[in-house]
Order: structure tokens, then sequence, then C-alpha cells
């Protein structure tokens, strides 16, 4: 884990924090909810909640085409969010900033539309033992499509990447790496920028995985120096369905439409159709608009309201606290014990299977994540089928961590 100072421990106004979000209050089979499901996804404070609602009841309109009020008032807040989300990422434009579903949506966008269009047999796709499904899967099937061969940087015993092998296997074969800053399934913090150095150096692409950095690290795009950056608003406290892409402009220029139909075209006819620039070519169809607007409004709570680097040094705070006392229980043996980590309590009981774990936690109240979290090569690393997996955000307080303690020896008693 990194070093912190004493000084630089912080206590957030928890009571007010917490006050933001309303799912937070609520009792589950009888007791209050404890809710360590944050990598996930993580709940909504009010300001989102209000902007969604406010949009439809008042704003309610499709964007780009309409010459009315309603169109040019969503026209100009959907905007708007992209060039929120641009400065948030600081990339260079706002060109930059694509739209999607999420982080899933924009991997397979660069699969489908730039790693098409660029592998080829002989090619390779570099991407870690640690990746979540959707960055393994969607390089697997590019790979088949073009002939490509992907290769993985393996990871050792504390979950970090093996940065040895990484060197061996960039060589001027690879094309893209494909790296998650921060796992899902183990919290590891991978040093991107140095990989995005030393993938530069052999004329390789870099497409990050962001999702689970995003919201505990933040991110720049250009300090990272990377050509690709994914994430997803609802890991941030936004709305689902609303992520956005990050492409280095002079790429996202060269590459082919990725989905077709309305908005993403400049003319269409049958003897020939021009593509719109970029992002619009890469937003094919009537978008999640609310989404979009709301996920501005979630990147100025973490941004303005309570201050990423707050946020970031709270969470390490917990994390350090959960470690300790996680450490205290007998059985249990923590999977990811990188140096530098975020926010991920991955584990696994020796007196109960996970999703038992799970089952008892939740009748009182606990809310943790069981199984292999979208990351089952990392899940074979370790040998195991599961972990039972506590993730941190904002919210989160030590007496979450004392309850999830206390829950623990409960599954004990029980199993
Ligand atoms: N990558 C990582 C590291 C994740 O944690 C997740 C979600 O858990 C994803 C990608 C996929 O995100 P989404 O399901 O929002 O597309």
């Amino acid at each position: 884990m990194q070093q912190m100072t004493p000084q630089q421990s912080i206590a957030l106004n928890h009571k007010r924090i917490r006050a933001e979000f309303p799912a937070l209050h609520q009792q589950v089979h009888g007791k209050p909810l404890v809710y360590l499901d944050n990598a996930a996804t993580t709940q909504k404070p009010e300001a989102v909640i209000d902007t969604i609602d406010r949009y439809y009841r008042e704003d309610n309109a499709n964007i780009h085409r309409g010459i009315h009020a309603l169109a040019e008032r969503a026209t100009e807040a959907y905007e708007g969010a992209r060039t929120r989300v641009a400065q948030f990422l600081n990339a260079r434009t706002d060109r930059e900033i694509i739209f999607t579903r999420g982080t899933t949506e924009a991997i397979n966008l660069v699969a489908q539309s730039w790693g098409r269009a660029n592998l080829a047999p002989g090619d390779e796709v570099l991407i870690s033992h640690m990746e979540h499904h959707s960055n393994i899967v969607p390089w697997q099937i590019a790979c088949q499509q073009t002939g490509a061969t992907l290769k993985v940087i393996p990871i050792d015993d504390h979950g970090q990447l093996d940065m040895d092998k990484l060197d061996e296997l960039l060589t001027e074969k690879t094309k893209l790496l494909g790296i998650v800053q921060m796992s899902n399934a183990l919290g590891t913090i991978n040093p991107v920028a140095t990989i995005t150095r030393k993938a530069k150096a052999v004329g390789a692409k870099v497409l990050v995985d962001a999702a689970q950095s995003v919201p505990h690290l933040g991110v720049d795009v250009q300090q990272l120096d990377c050509d690709f950056l994914a994430f997803s608003g609802h890991k941030i406290y936004g709305p689902t369905g609303i992520g956005a892409l990050y492409g280095r402009l002079e790429l996202l220029e060269e590459m082919p439409p990725y989905q077709s139909g309305g908005d993403m075209i400049k003319s269409v006819a049958f003897d020939g159709t021009v593509y719109n620039d970029p992002p619009y070519r890469f937003e094919a169809g009537t978008p999640n608009i609310a989404g979009g607007i709301a996920l501005a409004t979630a990147i100025d709570y973490v941004d303005q309201t309570v201050g990423l680097a707050n946020i970031a040094m709270w969470e390490h705070e917990l994390l350090t606290y959960a470690t300790e006392q996680l450490s205290q229980v007998k059985g249990l043996k923590l999977i990811g014990t990188a140096e530098r980590k975020a926010s991920v309590l991955s584990f696994t009981l020796d007196f109960a299977h996970p999703l038992d774990a799970g089952t008892i936690l939740d009748r009182q109240g606990i809310a943790v994540r069981t199984g292999h979290h979208c990351a089952q090569p990392v899940m074979d690393r370790y040998g195991i089928p599961a972990t039972i997996r506590a993730s941190l955000a904002v919210y989160n307080t030590k007496a979450d961590i004392d309850a999830l303690v206390v829950g623990l020896e409960k599954v004990r008693e029980f199993v």
C-alpha cells in the first residue's frame, strides 16, 4: 500500500456525505444496510437523482436535430456534459470524448473499430492476467477476426504485474497493450504511466481500463499519455448505462464507425454515405441523454463537492483500517496484497464458501459481492473458484468495517 503521513489523514464529514445518499438509509432483513459492493456499482447522491428527475420533468427532447427550445436545452446540457468529462480526464478537446454505455462498450468500440482496422496476422495484443472480462473477451474476438495473437502479462502472488515479463512480452509485434489501472478483483494499482512509456517505445497503442481508477484515484489522460481510456458512470456515483471512451483525436479521426445509423453521418445516399467527424461518428442513434447529463453532475460531486484527493485519502485510511481488522479474523486470507492498492478487499475464509458467507452477511444487512468478479483468470491464478469482496466508497466508515468483522464472526457461528 502507498504510504501516507499522519497529517494526510482526513476526517470527512460522513454524517453530511451519507445524508446525500438516500439508498444508504434503509433496513435490509431488519438490519441497517452496510453497503460494501461499490466496485460493482456505487449508490447515487441526491444531486444525481435530481438531475435525472429534472431532465425528464423539464428538458426532455432528442438532441442535435431539433430547433425547438427543449431540444436546444437538452443538446446544450448533453454537450456540456461532454465538456465536463473532457475537463475531468484532462483531454485536449471535447472531440476526444465518446459517450458509451460504459467501460465494456468503450473497449468493444476500440476492439472492433481500431482493432479490426489495424490488426493483422503476426501482430500481437498484450493484456494482463488481472483484466476484467471486458478487457479480455473483446480482444479475443478481435484477434480471432484479424489473425492477431493475444498475449498475457503474468501476475505475482501479491497480485502485481510481473514487470520483467512485461518487458519481455512487449516487442515490435505488439500493436496494442490493454491494461487495467486498478483491478476490481484485487485492488492492485498498476503503474500505467510507466507501462505506457514502455509500450510507446515499441510503437504500441495503449488502452487503459479505468473503470475502477476513475472513481478512486482520478485520471489525467495527458499525464498517462495513453491512446484510449474507458470508464463507467455508475461506478463514480452516476447512472448506469452511461460511460465514456477517451480516444486520442488523431486515432479517432482515422477509425471507421463501430455502429451505424442516425447521428453518425454527415450525409446518406444510396451511392455513398459520408460519416460524421469524431466523436459523433461513434455515437449512432439516440444516446442516454439523461445519463450523460447526470454523469456530469456525478463528476461535479466527486471533483468539487467532496474532492477526489479527499476521496482517495479517506479510502486509503479506510483500506488500511479494514486490512488490519480483517487480518484479525481467524481463517481469513486476503487475495490481493499489492504494495499499491485501493478500495478493494478480496478474501477467502477457511470456514465458509464465499457464496454461503455472502448469503449470511446479507441476512445481517451487509452487502458484499461473492464470485469471480468477472475476472476468472485471476481466480484461476490463485486456484480458487471465488472470493468475497468488500469494496469501499467515500460514504463508507470504520463502523461499516466493524460491522463486516462482526458479520464474519456470525458466518463462522452459522456454518
Ligand atoms: N473493468 C473493470 C476493472 C471493472 O471493474 C468493470 C466492472 O466491474 C468493468 C471493466 C466493466 O464495466 P461496465 O460493466 O460498467 O461496462
